[in-house]
């Protein structure tokens, strides 16, 4: 093996890139880089040419202030990937770039020692920790002090980090709703791994959702219910790579196919779908409006990346802004932007209680239970966390 460990990657897409530009125009990060795939590809492999060790290797990289700018200021939306005639796969090029960054050393442990989601402490687990947040009473596939393990079970319920955190009422009251419409059902309230694959641990978050997977056969469960696009992504390839027969539908698929009654009504505002990135062909989308009774071919709705992708925010915070910025432009004064994924909902929560606009942010559960988030509480509950009696502990967990 060569001095890169994804070398293979990098001849591969090198082979199959014109150069032609496109991706080029429709990022701008690849812009502010002056790159396009292709040259992060060929940039890699001449990084590498020039090293005689790894630490030479690592400083011509670091030196190359373009190249860092295109691997870690990708947000994984795919954007570049829609303009090129190739459809060349820019997530297994940035995956790929983004593990060896990891094993050079050049992503630094600040920007993901709080986000090792495999680990027992992570910065959703200590905050359901510190909060009192807990599904021990709902994850019955798992024996507790209470109650021994459970199996036979029809439906996996798989909120994701964010809802489960930062949403504990509504995930419970979306949980009860699974279950009262599609049988006995457990909870799987662990990650789907997409933090690690953005810090260069690829094959750790692999084995994360295999593990789900394997938690999920345990149980019995014929159907596993996602709440998050990406979610559902990583487990449908990892229950495939594990032989699990277990169907992943979304959440929105599952409320559809049951008949589901919303408990409230819709706002009286005008509705701005935002994709989430994570549903590359539109299929989350189409479930989600049909559930909500919107016209998907409307402009009400808008593309992209809310921001969060790729940890781009623990590189460059700006750009991270600038992001969520551009996609709440699209949303008329006075809208309800309506989120597919929560931590769009999240993000875009963060980015306007310091930019506010005269817009409601809600992800499409919301509309649907009576539960909300309430993000003044979950920012304060976030921030105090630092400084309360464990604030030393998590300077220590997370240093
Ligand atoms: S659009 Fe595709 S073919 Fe053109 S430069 Fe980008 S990756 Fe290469
Ligand atoms: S995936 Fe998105 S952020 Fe990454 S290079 Fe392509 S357009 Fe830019």
């Amino acid at each position: 093996m060569g001095l890169l460990e994804r070398s293979d990657a990098y001849w591969k897409f090198t082979g199959q890139c014109t150069q032609c530009g496109h991706c080029t125009k429709a990022c701008d990060s690849l812009i502010a880089a002056d790159m396009t795939l292709g040259d992060i590809a060929q940039a890699l492999l001449a990084a590498e040419r020039e090293s005689e060790t790894v630490d030479q290797l690592r400083m011509n990289i670091a030196a190359n202030g373009q190249l860092v700018q295109a691997v870690r200021g990708c947000f994984f939306c795919t954007s570049c990937k829609n303009t090129c005639f190739a459809h060349n796969d820019v997530c297994d090029l940035i995956y790929n770039a983004r593990v060896d960054f990891q094993k050079l050393g050049l992503i630094p442990r600040e920007a993901w020692s709080s986000v090792l989601v495999d680990e027992e402490w992570d910065i959703f687990t200590a905050y359901r920790a510190i909060h009192g947040i807990g599904y021990s009473d709902l994850t019955r596939h798992v024996a507790t002090e209470e109650a021994p393990a459970q199996t036979g079970f029809d439906v996996a319920f798989f909120p994701g980090c964010s809802l489960a955190a930062y949403g504990p009422e509504l995930t419970r009251e979306i949980f009860a709703t699974v279950e009262e419409l599609g049988g006995k059902a457990t909870m799987i309230d662990h990650c789907c791994g997409s933090s690690l694959k953005s810090a260069g641990f690829f094959d750790r978050a692999e084995t994360l959702c295999d593990n789900n997977s394997r938690e999920i056969e345990q149980s019995g469960a014929k159907q596993l219910v996602c709440v998050c696009p990406g979610c559902a992504n990583d487990m449908k390839k990892a229950l495939e790579r594990t032989g699990v027969d277990v169907e992943v539908v979304s959440l929105a698929a599952f409320l559809n196919e049951h008949g589901f009654t919303p408990k409230r009504e819709l706002p009286d505002t005008p509705l701005c779908i935002s994709k989430s990135c994570q549903d590359r062909d539109g299929t989350y989308l189409e479930q989600t409006c049909e559930l909500l009774g919107v016209d998907e071919q409307t402009p009400t709705i808008f593309h992209g990346c809310c921001g969060a992708g790729g940890a781009v925010s623990a590189f460059d915070p700006d750009r991270q802004a600038a992001q969520a910025d551009s996609k709440l432009s699209f949303a008329e004064d006075g809208s309800t932007v309506v989120t597919m994924c929560p931590t769009c909902t999240y993000t875009y929560a963060f980015r306007m209680m310091s930019a506010p606009r005269n817009l409601q942010n809600k992800h499409y559960t919301e509309l649907l239970f009576e539960s909300q988030f309430d993000w003044s509480t979950v920012f304060y509950q976030l921030n105090s966390m630092w400084y309360g009696e464990y604030g030393a502990w998590l300077a220590q967990v997370f240093a």
